[in-house]
């Protein structure tokens, strides 16, 4: 419960539509709980049973005039508090939806190693939603319920001591407790419930993420019945664990209905011994409907709440996930010019086995050095610990002497470019796209960057030119092109480091001609890491590493190495 009332915090931002919906809840619950009773003991029963029933028409128009006078109001200032709680529960999820975002774009990428992002999106978007409804219920409930229930009981006392007698408040109030346990208990079991659906769900969503990304694959392998049949099953998870919570959600109204009735049936008997006229046991029995009433509604908020838990304790394990990757408290100033990097006894591990052991490795300024080893030797991972997207497990990497923790990471990222494996280009022009490399660069610089990378021709022939949408993902150009956008990126961003992941897969002779040019003019001046998968950059290096099983096994230019690597001798002459 403490958790879930946690998240009230985001109610802040709308306090006054809040005050305002709470205010309606209060003059629908007076209607409600008060004016009903009203009407049958005091109006009604005035006119039916008075002795002189000599009402005149426009009395009697009058008296008939409140009834629909007390529903108007009841009716309207319902609908104002929903309207107002629907406003403040869309804005609180507004508010919970962005801060998970901006959680999400700090995590460090190990978190999204861990994390399917189809679980994330479900995260953000289903389990959201499930606690805005929540939320705005509750919010309502807990409030106007209540009410009712306490203007409700107050009619029930005034009603019961003018016919002097306790007895009947008595037993209404024993119901109260009564009706608790049925209800506490169904609360545990949907709490369990709860979080399996948002699972199934989570489970679903991950399936639709991957197949959407993997259409090329699903067609080209013909996975379609695997991939229907795979999702028809986990249609039948969720289908099975929302039956689950539905089957416990609708047991407490019936319930607690069934406990009213008895109570009525008991009030009857007892009204009917007692001698009480009849428009006060009528009076009495509208009295202890909206008692109830509001009863099982907060019964029922009380059961949301527990679906709700597991709902809110996955938003909460990304709201308060730590950033294992932390900016220093005293930061150094910003890396500047020409850099140097070294890494000191370096060792590193992504899960548990080590990945890279006892690195060292030096880097002067505006070297080429291209890191060359099998497949899964530790190439892509030594270079990703330079912008700190992991961090070291131990040892240190330095920057022009200055060891990389020390710096913020905006400061030591906005030093350094890299060009991907896989350019992810983002849904935008691919100007817009190019432009990312520099986020104040002017449109000659833009153009500049794209005619160095060897872009500007094929962007050009395009009939839209710079103008054109990159499509999701980027799909509608060609392996090349993209490698090209990176490298016009690189160029813009201009940083004295720069990361090259050579892309593994073959591109055709044009475009291979092409980005070796653009290279070779992009790496002048720099210091420059190239993870040469394929060998065929590393004309561009001054120097060569050679890893092996998470070991930096050989240093040297590729003259050196032919002679006295022999592993290096076998790759080199395996890819001729
Ligand atoms: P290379 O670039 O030489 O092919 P990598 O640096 O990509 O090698 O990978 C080195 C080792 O680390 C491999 O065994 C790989 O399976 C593992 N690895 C790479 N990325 C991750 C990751 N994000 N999580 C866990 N293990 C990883």
């Amino acid at each position: 419960m403490r958790k879930f009332f946690a998240f009230r915090r985001y109610l802040r931002r709308c306090k006054g539509f809040f005050a305002l919906g709470l205010l309606a809840g209060f003059f629908a619950a007076l209607a409600s709980g008060a004016g009903v009773p009203y009407f049958i003991k005091i109006v009604f029963a005035e006119v039916f049973e008075s002795t002189d029933s000599q009402y005149s028409a426009m009395a009697i128009f009058l008296i008939a005039a409140q009834l629909p006078g007390v529903f108007l109001i009841r009716g309207a200032s319902g609908y104002l508090n929903q309207y107002w709680m629907n406003y403040c529960g869309l804005r609180v999820l507004e508010g919970i939806r962005g801060d998970l975002f901006s959680k999400i774009q700090h995590l460090p990428l190990a978190y999204h190693d861990e994390n399917k992002s189809g679980d994330l999106l479900s995260r953000i978007l289903s389990d959201t939603t499930l606690l805005q409804f929540t939320l705005q219920e509750s919010a309502n409930d807990l409030f106007r319920q209540p009410m009712q229930v306490v203007f409700a009981f107050a009619t029930l006392v005034f009603l019961s001591l003018q016919e002097k007698d306790a007895a009947i408040i008595v037993l209404i109030c024993a119901g109260g407790p009564l009706a608790m346990i049925p209800v506490f208990f169904i609360g545990r079991r949907l709490k369990i419930r709860g979080l399996e659906m948002q699972e199934a769900q989570a489970d679903m969503t991950q399936c639709l993420n991957e197949n959407l990304e993997g259409a090329t694959e699903i067609r080209t392998f013909n996975l379609q019945d695997q991939q229907i049949s795979f999702f028809q099953a986990l249609l039948g998870k969720l289908f099975r664990s929302q039956m689950k919570v539905v089957k416990y959600e609708r047991l407490t109204q019936p319930l607690i209905e069934f406990l009213s009735s008895a109570l009525v049936a008991f009030s009857f008997v007892y009204c009917y011994l007692e001698g009480v006229p009849f428009s006060t046991f009528m009076a009495l029995g509208g009295v202890l409907y909206m008692t109830y009433d509001p009863l099982k509604r907060i019964f029922r908020v009380y059961g949301n709440i527990q679906k709700c838990q597991g709902a809110i304790n996955r938003i909460n394990d990304i709201l308060h996930k730590m950033d294992s990757i932390q900016d220093p408290e005293n930061p150094r100033p910003a890396p500047q010019g020409k850099s140097s990097i070294r890494f000191e006894n370096v060792s590193f591990a992504y899960t548990e086995a080590p990945v890279l052991q006892e690195i060292e490795a030096e880097i002067p300024a505006g070297q080429v050095v291209a890191l060359v080893g099998p497949s899964g030797a530790g190439k892509s991972t030594f270079a990703k610990l330079i912008p700190r997207l992991y961090e070291v497990t131990s040892g240190s990497i330095r920057i022009n002497g200055t060891d990389i923790r020390n710096f913020l990471k905006w400061d030591l990222r906005d030093h350094i470019a890299i060009v991907s494996q896989h350019p992810v280009l983002f849904n935008d022009t691919l100007y817009n796209n190019i432009r990312l490399g520099r986020e104040n660069a002017s449109a000659e610089d833009v153009y500049r960057a794209a005619q160095n990378a060897f872009a500007h021709s094929f962007i050009s022939e395009l009939e839209k030119g710079y103008q054109t949408l990159a499509g999701e993902r980027g799909d509608r150009l060609s392996g090349g092109q993209k490698q090209r956008i990176a490298i016009a990126r690189a160029f813009l961003r201009n940083s004295p480091i720069l990361i090259l992941d050579e892309a593994t897969s073959a591109l055709d002779a044009q475009s291979e001609e092409e980005i070796q040019r653009a290279l070779n003019s992009l790496v002048v001046g720099k210091t420059v890491i190239i993870i040469a998968h394929r060998f065929s950059t590393i004309r561009l290096a001054d120097r060569i590493f050679v890893f092996e099983k998470g070991k930096l096994t050989a240093k040297g230019t590729h003259d050196e190495l032919y002679t006295h690597s022999p592993l290096y001798a076998e790759l080199y002459d395996k890819q001729l």
